[in-house]
C-alpha cells in the first residue's frame, strides 16, 4: 500500500482549484477536503440569523454556535448547516457576496482552522483545499500546491461555469467581483492569500483541467513517493 500524504492546495477563486483538487484525491484515492465550502457554511448561518457583516462580535458569536459538517467525496459534493444539506445554497450569490467579510473575522478562522486540523489528521491521504492551507492550517504538509491564473482567464472561466449551471452571466461584473475578492482575500489581517515559502506555485493560466491533474499526480508522486 502507498503510503499516507498529505496535500495542501491553495490558491485565488477561478484557478481551477476545486476541480484540480477532487481529480487529484481521486486520482490518489485520497479524502478531499474543501475548506471554502467551511467558510461558506458559516456564511450561510450569518446571513440566515440576520446578522450585520460590519458586526464582527455578532459573526464571531454565530461562528462559535454553528453546527456544520462536510464530506470527503471527492464526486460528491455535500454540506451540511445543523443537519441541513445546505450545498447548493452555499453556491449562490448571496453566500458568495458575504463569504470573504465572514472569513475575514478571526475567531471564525480560529473555530474553521481548529476544524480542519482535526479533519484533516484522520487516518488515509488527504487533498485539503483553501486558501491558507499551506501557511496556516498544515505548514508540515507534504506536498504543498498553489494554483494561479490571470484575473481575466479566472473570470471568463467562472463565467462559463455560471452558463453551464443556468445561472446569470456577466463577464465584466465577475471580473469584477474576481478582483475585488482578490483584493480582500490578500489584504485582510488574518491569514492573506500568499504561497508558502516551500509551495509549487503553478500557473494554469494555459492549461486545461486535465492536463493540471496529471502534472500533479506526476508531481506528488516525486515528492511524497506515492504512486497511482
Ligand atoms: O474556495 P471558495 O471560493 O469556495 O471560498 C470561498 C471564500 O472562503 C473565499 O473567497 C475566502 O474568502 C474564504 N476562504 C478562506 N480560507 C480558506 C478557504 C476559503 O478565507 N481556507
Amino acid at each position: 500500500m502507498s503510503p499516507s500524504v498529505v496535500i495542501a492546495i491553495d490558491g485565488p477563486a477561478g484557478t481551477g482549484k476545486s476541480s484540480v483538487a477532487r481529480g487529484l484525491a481521486r486520482a490518489l484515492h485520497a479524502r478531499y477536503l474543501d475548506t471554502g465550502a467551511m467558510y461558506r457554511i458559516v456564511t450561510l448561518s450569518v446571513l440566515r440569523a440576520g446578522i450585520d457583516l460590519a458586526d464582527a462580535s455578532a459573526i464571531a458569536d454565530a461562528a462559535r454556535r454553528v453546527d456544520l459538517a462536510v464530506g470527503f467525496d471527492p464526486d460528491e459534493d455535500r454540506s451540511y448547516l445543523a443537519g441541513e444539506d445546505v450545498s447548493a445554497e452555499i453556491r449562490g450569490d448571496a453566500v458568495t457576496k458575504a463569504v470573504s467579510a465572514v472569513s475575514a473575522v478571526p475567531q471564525v478562522r480560529a473555530r474553521l482552522v481548529e476544524l480542519q486540523r482535526e479533519l484533516a489528521s484522520a487516518p488515509g491521504s488527504v487533498v485539503v483545499e483553501g486558501r491558507d492551507i499551506g501557511t496556516v492550517v498544515l505548514p508540515d504538509a507534504d506536498v504543498k500546491i498553489f494554483l494561479t491564473a490571470s484575473a481575466e482567464v479566472r473570470a471568463r472561466r467562472r463565467t462559463d461555469q455560471n452558463i453551464a449551471n443556468g445561472r446569470p452571466a456577466d463577464y465584466d461584473a465577475v471580473l469584477a467581483d474576481v478582483k475585488r475578492r482578490d483584493h480582500l482575500d490578500s489584504t485582510r489581517a488574518v491569514s492573506p492569500l500568499r504561497a508558502a515559502d516551500d509551495a509549487i506555485v503553478v500557473d494554469t493560466s494555459e492549461m486545461n483541467q486535465d492536463e493540471v491533474v496529471t502534472y500533479l499526480t506526476e508531481l506528488v508522486a516525486q515528492r511524497a513517493g506515492v504512486s497511482r
